[in-house]
């Protein structure tokens, strides 16, 4: 393990206890790496680990394909095309079994969870990190616990049968945002790891692999890469990883970003194409403050509420860097998308991929690409239909149910009063 943490407001090196924010300033922390990047001759995540936050033995059976695209590039006149694809599609490979690039994230964070000694970990999400936390950590033994708001329960799979390490609790009455609240609390009385979301440098690194992998099989980098985005923790890991390669003496240009979210609900998009940067209560939907309603959206995982939009090493010194766009996309419109892809390369896409391909769509049209520009489709998540049908998802029971968001602390700590 050789890797040192920086913090990006003051450059400070911190010492890694999982730490999420710089204990100097309260900004968020980098990776650093020594030597060169150099994937090493093992199949999966292991590939990655000389530039990924973990010890040394780390490995992980699956990881992203990046293969060049005929079908969509065909249809589309693009002549370099490039797919990276994460999720299930067995001719190609792709074994990620949760079927989004959530999985990569969660085999990093848990080996540096647990190098830094943490026993449990928590999480809140009503989806894919969710899902990819729970099959990720009951594979790995390694007790997790994730809460998802009630409302979402019905939807909630996993890819196999849940593992006893992992317990999935309910919590009624909620939003997303209020069941994010409630996993910060049992995890202070309780004493376990919480996750940590953008904060956390294995989760940005980890979907970083997304990028490692397309730099690999493409042996330049992209002109342009393409991004759906909710919380922005993809596209920063991606911006950093290129920043390090700079920094380690590959002289190319930064990609220019490309980020897509789902319409009506794109604050970024908003604010990005005000010219601003921070997020003001008017670019979210009026109904946003229902829970329902975001539960009815089509890309519910580009949702968030509050994403690290502005201040240092935010998404829009991400766009204003590397000179990147931002595209809304109708439910429609991605929908069209979706089935062109699918029609097209041969396998489904969950929606916010779908979003995605539509955001490259309204690049083209906007004539922000050109026909033998080199661009990097992050195909974040797919196969999830491919593998209902062959190996069948699983819905899992809950384990606990948690009134609600004001429920008292003992009602928080019995689940694991035993
Ligand atoms: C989480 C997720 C995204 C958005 O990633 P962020 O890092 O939150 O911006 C995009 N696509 C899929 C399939 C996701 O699960
Ligand atoms: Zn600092």
């Amino acid at each position: 393990m050789s890797y040192k943490l920086v913090c990006a407001g003051c450059s400070k090196t911190v010492q890694d206890e999982y730490t999420l924010l710089c204990p100097h300033c309260d900004s968020i922390l980098r990776t650093e790496y020594e030597g060169p990047f150099k994937p090493l001759e093992e199949p999966g995540l292991g590939r990655y680990r000389s530039w990924l936050p973990v010890p040394d033995d780390f490995t992980y059976p699956a990881a992203p394909v990046v293969y060049k695209s005929e079908g969509l590039a065909n249809e589309l006149g693009l002549n370099n095309l490039w797919i990276a694809f994460n999720g299930y599609w067995p001719e190609r490979g792709a074994d990620l079994r949760s079927c989004t690039f959530k999985e990569l994230e969660a085999p990093p964070t848990f080996a540096r969870a647990k190098a830094c000694g943490a026993k449990t970990m928590i999480l809140a999400s009503a989806g894919n990190t969710g899902r990819a936390f729970a099959y990720v950590g009951g594979k790995l033994g390694f007790p997790t616990v994730v809460l998802i708001p009630n409302a979402c329960r019905e939807t909630f799979w996993l890819p196999e049968e849940k593992a006893d390490c992992v317990k999935l609790i309910a919590v009624d009455d909620a939003d997303y945002f209020q069941t994010i609240q409630v996993a910060e609390r049992i995890g202070k009385l309780m004493g376990f790891q919480r996750e940590g979301g953008h904060k956390n440098v294995a989760r940005k690194d980890g979907m970083s692999i997304v990028v490692m992998a397309g730099y690999e099989v493409m042996m330049k980098l992209p002109m342009h890469y393409f991004q759906a985005v909710g919380s922005g923790t993809g596209a920063l890991g991606s911006y950093e990883f290129y920043n390090k390669l700079f920094t380690s003496g590959v002289r190319e240009k930064m990609p220019k970003f490309h980020l897509v979210q789902g319409s009506p609900f794109i604050p970024m998009v908003k604010a990005w194409r005000d010219g601003r940067d921070t997020i003001v209560p008017d670019d979210f939907p009026q109904e946003c403050q229902d829970p329902g309603y975001l539960i009815g959206l089509f890309a519910k995982v580009l949702t968030n509420r509050s994403p690290p939009f502005g201040g240092t090493g935010g998404v829009h010194e991400v766009l204003s860097t590397s000179k990147g766009q931002m595209y809304g996309v109708e439910e429609e419109m991605a929908k069209i998308a979706g089935k062109m892809f699918e029609r097209s390369e041969g396998i489904d896409l969950v929606p916010a991929a779908q979003v995605c391909v539509g955001g490259l769509l309204k690049a083209l049209d906007e004539g922000e690409v050109g026909k033998d520009d080199e661009v990097l489709l992050n195909i974040t998540g797919g196969g999830e239909a491919r593998y209902d049908k062959e190996v069948g998802k699983k819905l899992p029971n809950f384990d606990f149910r948690i009134s609600g968001p004001d429920a008292l602390d003992d009602e928080l700590r019995w689940p694991f009063d035993e």
